[in-house]
Formats: structure tokens, C-alpha cells, sequence
């Protein structure tokens, strides 16, 4: 019996391979060096993260549309990857196989085209070559298996058509012809192969990044930024390079969803920042150090980030945490933007104009508002508010920030806070004099106990 597959086919399969994983040991070159112990991962995390889906879900559409693409991705590709070791499967349960198999298919496609059209939509395309032409390959590898399998019954006949309804439907309207059947079977097999060797190329690539993101998700405190340290002399980002290799992991895994972007008070207000397109700058950026973007694969001086990610972007940033709330793939844009501001603030001694005042102040006063701290505690004056030192098994700090002591309105709020501490039966203190700006303007309390 002819074998299925030819000798030519298996080098096909091979070249595939190959420059799949030539692309991604290039992908990888990007943060391999960097990489620490800091971060220990979790398989765990990972399987549950694609069973459940439970960040992309935050949106139903996309979320299930993203399912459907993923499990008409994996169940085939296990069903494969079981025959190759000669795993055999009894009549009964492999009818229900190509039954749950065929009905996949078209949900993944229902999928692919919903994802594809909301990607041309939005604009979220980033090029190209980084999500159509994937997603192309996509709708190619699903048309023409369902169009094989649809020639493969009309002209054999089928007395179990329920184990494929999609081929048996498209059956009806296909010429009976083993030639047009092995030609749908080719076109499968090629637009395999070359999904295979794109995946490194395209965005496609996330299938390998973002679970990697998961398996090393930052644990602790969301958007806690990066400890300064001070022996190497370079303090926050100045390139590509400067980041740590679980930021540039981050950046490789973004997914251009832009859902940090919908959700970007500055962008949202009109400011010209993007957390999307700070990502992806970065991204471009390393790749290029890395040489991911030559040839001959060849590193080339890493340029400053500042040439690409203007001032304006990263000073336009709140830092209030949107962007990494929203993030399906646990991206965090901030602690990159405060990183790029880290080193032009401490590296250069760049300074946004109208924030110059304000650090003037705090350097002399300790405060944002520059009153000192002589007047910190004037907003408890006459009132029954203790400081901590005077308290007796205190519970909580009540840390005031400069807003609550000196702001009028949040004057008010601090005052009512106290009140509501008091009615709460809570022992807790202030540092009055003693408290100095601690950088966020809010109001807030911490607990000591
Ligand atoms: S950073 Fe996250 S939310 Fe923003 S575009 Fe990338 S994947 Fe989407
Ligand atoms: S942290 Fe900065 S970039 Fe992120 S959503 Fe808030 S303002 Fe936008």
C-alpha cells in the first residue's frame, strides 16, 4: 500500500520545523540573557489559564470566539499527535471524535473570521504580516479540510454521514472528483506547513510567549515596579535593554488587543500615549539589539528608547493601573512607562516643566504642595485624632498623604475617616509631623497589625 505520506512530504514537515524553532531560539535571544530567579513558574497556572480562559472571557464575544479557536487548534492537534504513536481508537468512540471534531472546525472558524474582522476593524492589525496573513492560513487550513472531507464523502459515500454534518452538507455542492479531493488534501497539508513556520514571524507567536507570560506571572502586588539598584550605575530604562528579561517577555507576549488602550484614561482624554504602541515600540526596539529583525541574525547597537517613545507618551501616563487590570496575557505597560521616566528623571535630569515645581517642593518641604511639615497635622487640630506613638496596641496607621492634610476638600475626608475609625471601635494613630509625601496623591490607610 502507498504510504500517506512521501519521503518528500516528511522534509517538508521537517523544513517546517525547523524554521518554527529557528525563529523562536531567535525569539528567545531577545530576554534569554537576562533572565533571573525571581520568577518561578506554574504549569498549573498555565493548564488553568487555558481551560478557563477567565481573563480574555472578561469579554464574551472574543472570549468565546479566542475558545473556539484554541480547542479547534488543540483537539485535532492531539488527535494527531496520538496517531503518530500508534494510538488506536475503537469505531464508536472515533465517529464521535470526527463528529466533535467537524463541529469544532466550524465554531474555529466562526471564530477566526469574528476575530479577524474585529481585528480590521479596530485597526489592531500592527502590519500584515503580524495578524492577517496568520489568520488567512487559518481560514485556509479549515476551508480545505472541510472541502476534502466533503469530496472524500461524495465520493465514497458515507453510512455514518453524522460523524462529519459539515462535510456531508458541503458534499452536496462538489464535483465527485478524487482529483479535486487530493488537491484539497495538498492545499491542507501546505497550509499547515506554512502555519507551522509562521507562527515565530507573526503574532502567531503568542501561541508560544503568552503561555510562557502565564507560566511566570509576576506574583505579589499587581504593577509593582522594579527595585532600583544601584551598583550598575544605570538607573531605570534608557533602551530595550534596560529592562528586565520578564519585561521583555511581557512585550513579546502582547497581543496588540488593545484593550489596555480602550481602557488608557490619557489616551481615552485625547494625550498621545498608548500603552499598546508603548509595547510594541519596546518590542521593535529589542528586536532589533537582538537582531531578530536581520538576516543573518545579527545584533546591532540598541538605540536609545527616547528616539521612539516620546516624552509626551510617558509623561502623559497616570499610572493608574488600567492597562494592567485589562491585560488578557498579564502584560504590564506602567512599570515600563515609569521606568523610561525613572531614567529620564535620574539618569538625564529631564523633567517634565510643570512637575519641576512640584519636586522642588518636595525635596524642600516633603510635601507636594510645599506647606512643610509644620502644618501636616493642622487638618486633626482640636480633634480627637492621636498620633501613633501615643496609642496602645494601635491597629492601624492612618497614613493621610499630602492630599488629605492640606488639600480643603480631602480635609474634609480625612476628618470623616477618623470619625468613622472612632465610631468602629478602631485603635489607630496618624504620624502627623512625621509623615512625608510618599509620591501617589490620594488619600489613604495601611495596617501595622
Ligand atoms: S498590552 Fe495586553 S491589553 Fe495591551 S494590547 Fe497587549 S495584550 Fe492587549
Ligand atoms: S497606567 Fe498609564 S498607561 Fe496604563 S492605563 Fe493608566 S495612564 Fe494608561
Amino acid at each position: 500500500m502507498k504510504p500517506f505520506i512521501t519521503s518528500f512530504d516528511t522534509l517538508l514537515i521537517i523544513t517546517a520545523f525547523i524554521i518554527m524553532i529557528n525563529g523562536l531560539s531567535r525569539r528567545w535571544a531577545l530576554w534569554k540573557k537576562k533572565k533571573d530567579k525571581t520568577f518561578s513558574g506554574s504549569l498549573r497556572r498555565v493548564i488553568l489559564y487555558l481551560v478557563k480562559h477567565t481573563e480574555i472571557r472578561k469579554r464574551p464575544f472574543v472570549g468565546a470566539a479566542h475558545m473556539a479557536v484554541f480547542w479547534g487548534f488543540f483537539l485535532p492537534l492531539t488527535i494527531i499527535v496520538l496517531a503518530q504513536f500508534g494510538f488506536s481508537i475503537p469505531n464508536a468512540p472515533a465517529l464521535f471524535l470526527s463528529f466533535l471534531q467537524d463541529t469544532i472546525g466550524i465554531v474555529m472558524l466562526a471564530g477566526i473570521l469574528y476575530l479577524f474582522f474585529r481585528r480590521i476593524q479596530s485597526g489592531e492589525t500592527d502590519g500584515p504580516e503580524r495578524t492577517i496573513i496568520p489568520m488567512f492560513i487559518l481560514v485556509i487550513i479549515l476551508l480545505s479540510g472541510f472541502l476534502a472531507e466533503a469530496s472524500r464523502l461524495s465520493i465514497t459515500g458515507s453510512n455514518a454521514a453524522w460523524a462529519s454534518p459539515i462535510g456531508w452538507i458541503v458534499s452536496f455542492g462538489i464535483p465527485s472528483s478524487p482529483l479535486f479531493m487530493q488537491c484539497m488534501i495538498r492545499l491542507h497539508f501546505f497550509a499547515v506547513l506554512l502555519f507551522i513556520a509562521v507562527i515565530p514571524f507573526t503574532f502567531m507567536r503568542h501561541l508560544a510567549s503568552a503561555p510562557l507570560n502565564i507560566f511566570y506571572k509576576k506574583q505579589g502586588p499587581k504593577a509593582a515596579l522594579r527595585k532600583i539598584t544601584l551598583e550598575t550605575g544605570e538607573i531605570g530604562a534608557k533602551t530595550a535593554e534596560d529592562f528586565s528579561w520578564k519585561q521583555l517577555l511581557e512585550t513579546e507576549s502582547c497581543v496588540s488587543c488593545g484593550r489596555c488602550e480602550e481602557n488608557c484614561p490619557a489616551a481615552i482624554s485625547g494625550k498621545p500615549l498608548s500603552p499598546r504602541k508603548v509595547i510594541r515600540k519596546i518590542l521593535e526596539q529589542a528586536q532589533t539589539a537582538a537582531g531578530c529583525q536581520s538576516r543573518l541574525f545579527k545584533p546591532s547597537a540598541p538605540s536609545l528608547l527616547e528616539d521612539t517613545v516620546s516624552s509626551d507618551e510617558i509623561w502623559a501616563c497616570t499610572t493608574c493601573m488600567a492597562c494592567v487590570e485589562h491585560c488578557p496575557v498579564f502584560v504590564e505597560a506602567m512599570d515600563k512607562i515609569v521606568d523610561m521616566r525613572r531614567y529620564q528623571v535620574m539618569g538625564k535630569g529631564n523633567l517634565p516643566a510643570e512637575a519641576r515645581p512640584m519636586i522642588r517642593d518636595l525635596e524642600l518641604y516633603g510635601d507636594v504642595q510645599g506647606k512643610g511639615p509644620a502644618h501636616r497635622a493642622d487638618w486633626a487640630m482640636h480633634r480627637d485624632i492621636p498620633r501613633i506613638g501615643d496609642v496602645e496596641d494601635a491597629e492601624v496607621l492612618f497614613w493621610v498623604g499630602c492630599s488629605g492634610a492640606f488639600h480643603p476638600r480631602n480635609k474634609d475626608t480625612a476628618q470623616a475617616f477618623t470619625k468613622i475609625l472612632n465610631a468602629a471601635g478602631i485603635r489607630f494613630g496618624i504620624l502627623a509631623q512625621e509623615e512625608l509625601c510618599c509620591g501617589e496623591i490620594s488619600t489613604g490607610f495601611c495596617s501595622i497589625g
